[in-house]
């Protein structure tokens, strides 16, 4: 039986981007040579980076003077990236939970911190308003999409500073406006590729401000300049990174994800809402996720929690234990979920319902 996969991350990528990438492991393009074993400057090769980016811009509609970059590290690395490019004297930061804690902490080591906000005392159970964003901060940093929480920022804010934006897991989910942003970053396991590949969208003339001295692979420059090929790039991790967007080109592109995320999320949400065993963890409906949808069980059901695990777990479901620091279910149903798994999610809890 095909499993039904919710895991958070490294998470369920679309079954085009698994086959094709398996297959240029094994031959690539009739090459007689797996893609792992050639040359990342090899014409093959340049090919698939040139395609990557390309696609990556048409996809968002990133307008001209911003840079698309493929790196190493993780989004962990761009926590120290940024602040290392971008922070002179100060920066502003929304603290949404432990991705944006840890953000935080490493714009520490560079300058001063302004946590405009935070909603830690809540367990990061909704996105904190009514901030002010300090008008001279040399950045405000967001986690969009909080996907340990459940929580999502799910338009395009104008801050009045350059706006820096985490989007590991929620980037492709929906159309937004490049051009509010100075720089976007996130890792690409979750909505993306496997682990490996970390990407970046940042405006050329935000950088280069810095007196510092920037390491030369921590200085942004360095990648567009050698086109994220100044060192080896990760090379599997990116050729999959462009078979899942070539995948949602084919899907009809961000709009036709996006609309179909709001449908998998209402779905799966307005179970939640109407089933007496459950409750969601994020009370306001404007700031719940549309990828990571958290639950637990109602206050009258809490020894439950293990039956149901094990229950969705017969019925071919992986992934949705809570993360420890909320405990409770996390449904991750990003870009690559299709309906019906969120639909066989759903039936489950209707299923278990019935049984309690
Ligand atoms: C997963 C995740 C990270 C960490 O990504 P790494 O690539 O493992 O460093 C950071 N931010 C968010 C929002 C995430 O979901």
């Amino acid at each position: 039986m095909k499993k039904h996969n919710f895991y958070a991350g490294p998470s369920i990528l679309s079954e085009y981007t698994i086959k094709q990438t398996a297959e240029a492991i094994l031959d690539f393009e009739g090459m007689g040579l797996s893609v792992m074993e050639i040359s990342h400057r090899s014409k093959e090769f340049v090919a698939v980076m040139e395609k990557a980016k390309q696609l990556f811009r048409e996809l968002l509609n990133i307008p001209d003077g911003y840079s698309v970059l493929f790196l190493q590290g993780g989004a962990s690395m761009q926590f120290c990236m940024v602040p290392y490019n971008l922070l002179s004297k100060k920066a502003a930061y929304l603290d949404t939970g432990s991705w944006a804690s840890k953000a935080i902490k490493e714009a520490g080591l560079f300058g001063e911190v302004d946590v405009v906000a935070s909603s830690k005392e809540d367990t990061y159970s909704y996105i904190p308003k009514n901030y002010k964003v300090p008008a001279d901060a040399d950045y405000f940093h967001i986690t969009t999409n909080n996907t340990i929480y459940g929580t999502e920022i799910r338009e395009d804010i104008e801050p009045g500073v350059p706006l820096v934006a985490d989007m590991s897991s929620d980037i492709f989910s929906r159309p937004m406006d490049v051009s509010k942003y100075a720089l976007i970053y996130g890792g690409a396991q979750k909505n993306l590729a496997p682990s490996g590949v970390t990407f970046v969208i940042v405006r050329d003339d935000i950088l280069g401000k810095m007196d510092r001295k920037i390491p030369t692979m921590l200085n942004y420059q360095t990648h567009i300049d050698k086109e994220s090929m100044f060192n080896t790039p990760p090379v599997v991790p990116v050729l999959a990174a462009l078979k899942t967007l070539e995948w949602y080109k084919d899907q009809g592109g961000v709009e036709a994800m996006h609309k179909i995320n709001l449908e998998k999320a209402g779905l799966l949400y307005g179970e939640i809402d109407r089933n007496k065993l459950f409750r969601p963890n994020v009370g306001d409906e404007s700031d719940r996720s549309i990828m990571n949808v958290t639950f637990v069980m109602d206050e009258n059901y809490m020894d439950l929690e293990a039956d149901f695990l094990a229950f969705a777990t017969e019925q071919g479901m992986v992934g949705l234990k809570g993360h420890r620091s909320v405990g409770g279910f996390r449904a991750s149903i990003y870009n690559a979920m299709p309906l019906t798994g969120v639909q066989a999610l759903v039936d489950t809890m209707k299923a278990f319902e019935q049984k309690n």
